[in-house]
């Protein structure tokens, strides 16, 4: 299986070379994996003017799975916005077509307190959110600014969204809810918006296909709440684009710790790109002082959702879990009495637990 390696700007390369670390060791132990590594982002306008060069996205075409860190930074803010790094991240998720985003929201025991909910409220949290990534109100047509008959400006978008377009979601959904704790819950606006009704029947009816799986349905303002109220309740989560821009972000903060978590973004083939949700830091940048573990978790989806390696995947969060268990704690985790690390002893502290 051939993985693209694509460390960005920033804390990217550092973070990226521990989650490397991680799977270098898995190789050893039988793993069958070739990575290639190229520059995205800032790295690739440095490279060759670009921020996804040609042969960047020839090498993430031709690999099972992408592996990224983050783009950016103050010396590319002000190229013109065709240049800038972000535009190659947006250009490599539409060019593989990814339309499913998956955002666990996890909280480890020791790290329950770093949340700004009450730590009996969060822990155990175990949540997955799975956005639909390519359609709904931002990219559906007409949308605009115009004048009405009054003469006064008004702004129009289209909430849009086909049942096709549902359907591979809302099965992308229920595969995720087989392999976790089997409850899928569907979040639309079903009593307001016509799009939300067609959703709701789409997501039942694809429900047939998967009677090991328990639906529920829940309209989005109740989800905010109950994500807040009692998360808990919530094992797998599916909605889309605008709500799941929205609760997934919500759901993130429910950890209190941005350098822990990861995602994915899955084609219908399930290749898919998987990076932390962070950016890339440039504040601490070059300092070993990045948290690697949502990069580290990020490889540990890629092996679950792309490879197909269920219990190499299982190996690497287990090893995460291990290493925080003896202590190890970057800056951003830390607390009195951790055992504070930098980004390669904790990539070090993950590489030797498993
Ligand atoms: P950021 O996520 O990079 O940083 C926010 C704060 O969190 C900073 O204080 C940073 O030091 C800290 N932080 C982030 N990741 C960390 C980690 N792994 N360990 C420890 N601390 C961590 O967001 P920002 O500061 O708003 O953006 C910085 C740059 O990143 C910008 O150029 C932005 O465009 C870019 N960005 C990229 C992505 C991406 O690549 N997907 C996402 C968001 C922002």
């Amino acid at each position: 299986m051939k993985i693209a390696i694509l460390p960005g700007d920033g804390i990217g390369p550092e973070i990226v070379a521990q989650a490397v670390k991680v799977l270098e060791r898995l190789r050893r132990d039988g793993l069958k994996i070739e990575m290639e590594q190229a520059p995205i982002g800032g790295a690739g306008y440095d490279a060759s003017g670009d921020p996804l060069p040609a042969k960047t996205l020839d090498v993430a075409r031709r690999a099972d799975a992408v592996l990224l860190g983050a783009v950016g930074g103050p010396k590319y803010d002000n190229l013109p916005r065709p240049s800038r790094p972000e535009q190659g991240l947006l250009r490599i998720r539409k060019e593989l077509a990814l339309f499913a985003n998956l955002r666990p929201a996890t909280v480890y025991p020791e790290l329950a307190a770093a949340s700004t909910l009450k730590p009996e409220v969060v822990a155990g949290l175990d949540i997955l959110i799975v956005r639909e990534l390519t359609g709904d109100i931002y990219f559906g047509q007409p949308r605009g600014i115009r004048a009405n008959a009054r003469g006064e400006q008004e702004g129009f978008d289209t909430m849009l969204y086909s049942e096709p377009e549902i359907r591979r979601i809302a099965h992308v959904g229920f595969q995720a809810a087989r392999k976790r704790g089997k409850k899928l819950c569907s979040v639309d606006k079903a009593n307001v918006l016509e799009t939300s009704q067609l959703w709701r029947g789409v997501v039942t009816d694809v429900a047939k296909e998967y009677p090991d799986v328990a639906l529920s349905h829940m309209y989005v303002d109740n989800a905010a709440m109950q994500l807040v109220r009692n998360p808990g309740q919530f094992d797998v989560m599916v909605t889309g684009n605008m709500f799941g821009d929205i609760l997934s972000d919500e759901a993130s903060m429910l950890t209190g710790s941005i350098g822990m978590l990861p995602s994915a973004s899955l084609d219908a083939n399930n290749k898919g790109l998987y990076e932390p949700i962070h950016g890339s830091a440039p504040d601490i940048a070059g300092k070993d002082l990045a948290n690697p573990l949502a990069t580290i978790l990020s490889a540990a989806m890629m092996l679950r959702y792309s490879l197909r390696e269920e219990r190499a995947a299982d190996r690497v969060e287990e090893a995460v879990k291990k290493a925080l268990a003896q202590g190890f704690r970057t800056a951003d985790i830390s607390e009195a009495g951790a055992r504070k690390v930098g980004t390669r002893e904790m990539g070090d502290a993950v590489a030797a637990a498993l």
